[in-house]
């Protein structure tokens, strides 16, 4: 039975789910395959383009749409809190479903209002002004944060989704821990989940019991630190990849399973869900392998192993430097 866990809106989220961002043409046939292996959570966003084909996927498998769990993400280009309830319905009619289980605030980053998904000013991002927040807000933000401010008026927006049925829960990615804190103590409603990277290369654990503690479900994205080759050379890993890690692999050999198969297992492993992307069906089959648990003791061998490598490392290009204190450092 594939391992699912409950969020704080008592709905559960399964614990491999199937990520679609990037090979944006082969989606479709990807998303219909995983669903057909046996994936029922897919991840999808407005900004990877993959909304209609996680739709047509779906409705190829043949599995029923209250069978499977979706999360779709709200862009930065849609911030404002007159234009979230429209960004989700413009998800929906994409994915022509109903409803999302999850809608997420893909990042923490107000863009200029409009169509343009990445606006840009003299080459930087074009961030939306601090009057979209009240005036209270307003003067707050000019002594102090004025982006988590921001955000806190977006989540409220997100808040009243709840009540048109269209996203059966909310939550966050890419925060970090000072924008997670204002949400829980300025918002009403706890976010669900809080989606960011997170593998044996990044391990976050002080992070991670933060939103334990909170009731905050964590699932981690580019569980094998993505391995295209755009983001993963970078000058951080240089050529080394995570699936080709010694641990891993020397684990995985007690359980007859890939390096691969542990990085998501570690994962689960500590209770959160984990996104596995490929377009590759042998790979799509054999990451639902992942779902298992690791020993104490060779989760002990992966916390030495922690490089605090972070592959999507936006900070320059979002027009925001928020990574330092990632880990509640
Ligand atoms: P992953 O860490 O999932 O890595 C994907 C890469 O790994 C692809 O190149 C894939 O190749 C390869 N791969 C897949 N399975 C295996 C395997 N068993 N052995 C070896 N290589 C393998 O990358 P992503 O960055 O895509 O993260 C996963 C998902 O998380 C995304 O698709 C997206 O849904 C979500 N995400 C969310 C973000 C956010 O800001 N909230 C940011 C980044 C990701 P191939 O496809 O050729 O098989």
């Amino acid at each position: 039975m594939p391992t699912r866990w409950k969020l704080n809106t008592g709905a559960e989220i399964p614990a491999i789910g199937f990520g679609t961002w990037q090979d944006q043409s082969e989606q479709e046939a990807a998303v219909a395959e995983a669903i057909k292996a046996g994936y029922r959570h897919i991840d999808t966003a407005r900004v990877y383009g993959t909304e209609e084909a996680v739709g047509n996927g779906v409705k190829k498998s043949g599995i029923p749409r209250n069978d499977i769990f979706i999360t779709t993400k709200l862009w930065n280009n849609k911030h404002h809190p007159d234009d979230v309830e429209s960004a989700l319905q413009q998800s929906l009619n994409d994915l022509k479903m109903d409803y999302v289980d999850l809608y997420l605030m893909h990042w923490p980053v107000a863009w200029k209002r409009g169509e343009d998904l990445f606006p840009k000013e003299n080459g930087k991002p074009a961030m939306e002004s601090i009057d979209i927040v009240d005036v209270w807000c307003h003067l707050r933000s000019r002594v102090m944060m004025p982006r988590v401010l921001t955000k806190a008026q977006t989540y409220k927006a997100m808040e009243k989704l709840l009540k048109t049925g269209k996203a059966k829960a909310i939550g966050v990615s890419n925060c970090d821990q000072s924008e997670m804190m204002r949400l829980v103590n300025e918002c009403t409603i706890v976010p669900a989940v809080h989606q960011i990277e997170c593998h044996p290369w990044l391990q976050q654990h002080d992070f991670t019991e933060w939103h334990r503690k909170h009731g905050i479900h964590v699932t981690h994205y580019s569980p094998f630190g993505n391995l295209n080759t755009i983001y993963s050379a970078k000058g951080k890993g240089g050529t080394e990849k995570l699936v080709e890690e010694p641990v891993l692999i020397e684990i995985g050999r007690q359980y007859e399973r890939t390096a691969a198969q542990v990085a998501l297992a570690w994962g689960v492993s500590q209770g959160h869900s984990v996104l596995p992307k490929s377009k590759t069906p042998a790979r799509i089959r054999s990451n639902l392998d992942g779902d298992f648990k690791l020993s104490p003791e060779d989760m002990a061998k992966i916390a030495q192993i922690n490089r605090k490598i972070r592959f999507n490392d936006s900070s320059g290009e979002f027009g925001r430097d928020f990574f330092v204190d990632l880990e509640g450092k």
